[in-house]
């Protein structure tokens, strides 16, 4: 039962991790760009950003 509670509390904290720091939307790509980039920005973000670095 506690191992059901936990695994449910770790997946409520990864979709935390997926929301995009920039448009806020959450997005699977954040977490990955945030491991092979290390910003949390979803892949449209990422592109605008590319496109028209700030
Ligand atoms: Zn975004």
């Amino acid at each position: 039962m506690v191992e059901i509670y936990k695994e449910k509390e770790r997946n409520e904290k990864e979709k935390l991790n997926n929301i995009c720091e920039e448009c806020r939307k959450e997005d699977e790509s954040v977490s990955q760009n945030l491991i092979m980039h290390g910003y949390k920005n979803c892949d449209s973000c990422k592109i605008s950003k590319t496109i028209f670095p700030i």
